[in-house]
């Protein structure tokens, strides 16, 4: 008995029903064709505290009553929203934060609350929430543990989290290797050339089934096995699957440092190590670090960090490069300069004055080497500090 007496859970998805599969000369299983995005009935076999008689309720309840049903003495609150749908003052009342999250954005906005309520109160050290971080993808997970304003925070490792590098064209165009290679040649090459359908539509089976016959082909070409309708639609849709045993391992790790943390019984990751990499992608293997705190972070440090920029290019150009900067991944980034707004995406009439800089190059702009400038961004209750450095291109 862990003892934990008072537990909040926050959650916005429900269950949801599969979408009935227009029938095809595949004839995939019923539950294959559900869109992956959704949780349906064929996802209980790993979210196993849900029964078929759940679906279209609440996650966040349906978990809560299951606990609590289970384990005497605790009392579960469950909210069905968004976490950013709380206040400072929600998260105050708690003594630590675990995240589950589904996105780097969700975690990157508790990760700044956490530190901003840390650094509010900087004396108190209740204040200090320690955020527990688990997540995975597929095979592999890492957890982690966050003492805010203290150690190094989930923005301080936002390069552990760079989008995905791409297959190399030459790889899916010449000698594929992986079945993921071979859908990816039915995806953009194929698809191109043959045009079998006005518009690729993802979630039209049609469609997917069309690439997936293709990629198999191909991939029965070049001795590659693995090809299925399932992964075809999860390559397209840039989705890795969530496996069940993964999750399992990583939830456990998160618990045990909760515990840790609550009952000083044994050392805990934070500190010192602070960050641990789990892989099961061969046999497995698992290495636990300290990840240090960067002085120059925009959430927990406090100087403005360097941003490599081509003084050629235009406002528009840069703008764009923040959501591709892996130190960066700003989707909405408005901009200003000292004194100056550069580009504002909000509010409209903001956005339609500054417009016209998107055309001008930073030079034409008069802006300077070392030039200071910030960048903010609807996702984030924060603002991010830098300073340019010129570099031809
Ligand atoms: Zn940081």
């Amino acid at each position: 008995m862990s003892k934990f007496k008072n537990i909040h859970v926050i959650d916005m998805g429900t269950l949801r029903l599969p979408i009935p599969s227009p029938s095809n000369s595949l004839n995939p299983p019923l539950t294959d064709l559900a869109p992956l995005d959704t949780i349906d009935i064929s996802n209980l076999n790993r979210q196993f505290l849900f029964r078929s008689s759940d679906v279209g309720k609440f996650k966040a309840e349906v978990a809560a009553r299951f606990v609590q049903n289970r384990v005497k003495g605790v009392t579960i609150t469950a909210h069905n929203k968004r976490i950013q749908d709380f206040d400072e003052t929600f998260y105050k009342q708690f003594q630590l934060v675990i995240c589950g999250l589904d996105s780097i954005e969700a975690r990157r906005w508790i990760n700044a609350m956490l530190v901003s309520i840390a650094e509010e109160y900087e004396a108190d050290p209740d204040s200090i929430k320690p955020l527990i971080d688990g997540g995975t993808e597929g095979f592999k997970g890492q957890s982690r543990v966050i003492l805010p304003s203290i150690t190094s925070c989930i923005e301080c490792q936002l390069d552990m989290h760079a989008p995905r590098a791409a297959v190399p064209l030459c790889t899916i165009a010449t000698i594929p290797r992986q079945p993921e290679h071979c859908i990816e040649w039915a995806h953009v090459i194929a698809w191109e050339e043959e045009k079998p359908f006005p518009s690729l539509d993802k979630d039209e089976p049609e469609h997917v089934t069309w690439l997936y016959q293709k990629a198999l082909a191909r991939a029965q070409e070049f001795g590659i096995s693995g090809v299925t309708y399932s992964l075809t639609q999860g390559t397209i849709k840039n989705i890795i699957p969530a496996i069940a045993s993964t999750n399992a391992i990583i939830a456990a790790s998160c618990c045990n440092e909760a515990f840790k943390i609550a009952t000083n019984s044994a050392p805990c990751l934070g500190f010192e190590n602070n960050y641990m990499m789990y892989s099961g992608n061969d046999s497995i293997y698992t290495y636990t670090f300290k990840h240090e705190k960067k002085d120059d972070c925009p959430v927990c440090g406090r100087k403005a960090r360097p941003l490599e920029v081509d003084p050629k290019i235009t406002l528009q150009e840069l703008v764009d490069s923040f959501s591709v900067r892996p130190e960066a991944q700003l989707k909405k980034p408005s901009i200003r300069a000292e004194g100056r707004t550069l580009y504002m995406q909000f509010p409209p009439g903001l956005e339609e004055q500054t417009r016209p800089n998107l055309n001008k190059t930073i030079i034409e702009l008069g802006l300077i080497d070392g030039q200071q400038v910030v960048v903010t961004d609807p996702a984030f209750p924060l603002e991010f500090n830098f300073f340019f450095k010129f570099k031809e291109a």
